[in-house]
């Protein structure tokens, strides 16, 4: 987002990208990037260029924009990594819900058969004692 929008808040990281040499895939309205504390191989995040803190409040052409590069990160992921067999998608929306880059991005996670001791229940760990269910 350019700097001259008034939408744009100062300091943002992920409204800072443009032209950082970060960005793997775009669209109109999205940026994918390489997750820069991966928690597996190949976790990246997809963010809004827009600078709204709560992803829930996209608009739907920007959901849309979220989905499609979600879906050719994936594919992409999925061509140089033929390991991955699985994914998690989320989205930290608020302080209590762990977000700690107040610039909504989705954190698109490949998974590997093996790459922690119990996977079951997912995104359910962010409340760790009850993800096993
Ligand atoms: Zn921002």
């Amino acid at each position: 987002m350019p700097a001259s929008d008034p939408l744009c808040e100062a300091g943002c990281v992920f409204c800072a990208l443009e032209g950082s040499g970060r960005v793997l895939l775009e669209n109109e309205l999205a940026l994918c990037i390489a997750d820069a504390y991966p928690v597996t191989p190949g976790h990246s995040l997809v963010i809004p260029r827009r600078h709204v803190a709560d992803g829930l409040a996209l608009h739907q052409p920007e959901w849309n924009a979220v989905v499609e590069l979600l879906k050719q990160r994936r594919e992409q992921l999925c061509a140089k990594d033929a390991i991955i067999s699985g994914w998690n998608v989320g989205l930290n929306s608020g302080e209590a819900a762990g977000q700690t880059v107040f610039h909504a991005h989705w954190h698109l996670i490949p998974r590997r058969q093996g790459d922690c001791a119990e996977p079951r229940g997912g995104v359910r760990g962010v409340i760790a004692e009850r993800q096993g269910y």
